[in-house]
């Protein structure tokens, strides 16, 4: 192992998130005044969860790497239908990144809403723990849901017939995007909160408001949300709770256990209900 290519990566990826941490204490600054340029002590433990659980995700950015190549080369061998790259050279780029941008995030809209059902919830929850929301927010999230998240995006990626590689530019883009969106700045966009997501829109998604459960899906465009009836912004959200009930919160074992936790006491539950039910059927 090239230790110095490690150390110099590790130290990319410490600098690059300390200029992320100036940058929106900035904007915070800008949208709130002073108030929002503080960050408490439980923000901060909540940044080192959130940091901690991207470092373990990190370990499994190589089988990432690997799966985009398998899923591509299986959807070729089954000779599945996709489109010809003739139909992207044709049009303008910017054109053609707004055209991946919406369908990787249609699909992502759906996943995300399966990601809300009963048994997938465990896996998803992780990135609902945060009750102290900041950028690092964005990166508190379930291996297992990053690896479902990963192969539909790669599926997506067969079907329009692109190499994921060439477009580094708008993952990279999409990345900062959603770290944006992940703060407390308050900020809702506008005439144009419909077309793009803003920090606001997203918060009401992590908040522990009964009306707000199972709202606001999309990743970068809110009208996604308009078209299948999820989307939901009374005002701003910025003095709103975040989190749920029962949450792990910053235990980060904890955390990363979460969904194989829960799916046991929910088949442990399901199991004692059709017992109890038998007894009730027998006595009768
Ligand atoms: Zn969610
Ligand atoms: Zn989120």
């Amino acid at each position: 192992m090239d230790f110095t290519n490690f150390f110099s990566m590790a130290q990319n990826e410490i600098l690059l998130h300390l200029g992320l941490f100036i940058l929106f204490t900035f904007l915070a600054f800008l949208s709130r005044g002073w108030i929002g340029m503080i960050w408490t002590k439980d923000m901060f433990k909540s940044a080192l969860t959130s940091f901690g659980i991207l470092q373990f995700n990190v370990l499994f950015g190589g089988l990432f790497f690997l799966a985009y190549f398998y899923v591509k080369d299986t959807y070729e061998a089954l000779k599945l239908p996709f489109i010809p790259p003739e139909f992207w050279e044709q049009m303008p780029t910017p054109l053609v990144w707004l055209i991946l941008l919406l369908v990787y995030d249609l699909a992502i809209y759906w996943i995300h809403r399966f990601l809300h059902d009963k048994w997938l919830w465990p896996i998803h929850a992780i990135h609902h723990s945060d009750e102290d929301m900041h950028f690092l927010s964005w990166s508190r999230g379930h291996a297992l849901e990053q690896s479902i998240i990963a192969i539909f995006v790669f599926l997506c990626s067969a079907w329009l017939g692109v190499n994921l590689t060439d477009f580094f530019f708008l993952v990279y883009l999409k990345a900062m995007h959603q770290y944006y969106v992940h703060t407390n700045i308050d900020w809702s966009h506008g005439l144009f909160k419909m077309i793009i997501a803003s920090p606001q829109y997203h918060r009401w998604h992590h908040a522990d408001v009964k009306e707000a459960h199972d709202k606001n899906f999309a990743s970068i465009f809110p009208f996604i949300d308009k078209l299948f009836g999820t989307y939901y912004y009374p005002h701003t959200a910025v003095e709103v709770k975040t989190g749920f009930k029962g949450s792990p919160k910053n235990d980060i074992i904890a955390l990363i256990c979460y969904p194989f936790t829960q799916w046991y006491k929910m088949i442990s539950r399901r199991r004692a209900k059709a017992a109890s039910k038998a007894a009730i059927k027998n006595e009768t």
